[in-house]
């Protein structure tokens, strides 16, 4: 049997699937697909696709138990003049580190604690940073 499902042009969280790989993994396809959040590529099996187990390259790490409450999804807001985009991998002493968008376009790693707290609000650029 050769019934396949063609996942080539989907999307899967950030996994956007570009081709089908000449081999399999553990009797399915495997797909090359790009992270688009972060530009690498990501091979990927099809149950691992569906079941929404990958949903990047392992650019962003899982949130887990582990993580702890601090652990708080900032996906999305905005700290001044910083939108959080995503987590990144725990700072040295284990506090939670989200990759920002300064209003400038630049990118920084900020604590989670530092833009809760309205400490840090922009990369250093003029732009935001006019606390009061
Ligand atoms: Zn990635
Ligand atoms: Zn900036």
């Amino acid at each position: 049997m050769s019934r396949e499902s063609n996942l080539k042009g989907q999307s899967f969280g950030f996994l956007r699937v570009e081709e089908k790989m000449p081999y399999q993994e553990d009797r399915y396809n495997v797909w090359r697909c790009h992270c688009t959040n972060c530009g690498r590529e990501a091979f990927v099996n099809t149950k691992r696709l569906k079941r929404g187990t990958v949903t990047n390259c392992g650019c962003i790490p899982k949130t887990t138990a582990r993580n702890g409450p601090s652990a708080e999804d900032l996906t999305g807001r905005v700290f001044g003049g910083l939108k959080a985009l995503y987590r990144m991998q725990n700072h040295r002493n284990g506090r939670t580190q989200w990759m920002c968008e300064c209003a400038c376009e630049r990118r920084i790693a900020v604590l989670a604690r530092d833009l809760k707290s309205g400490y840090t609000k922009s990369c250093g650029c003029s732009k935001m940073n006019n606390p009061s």
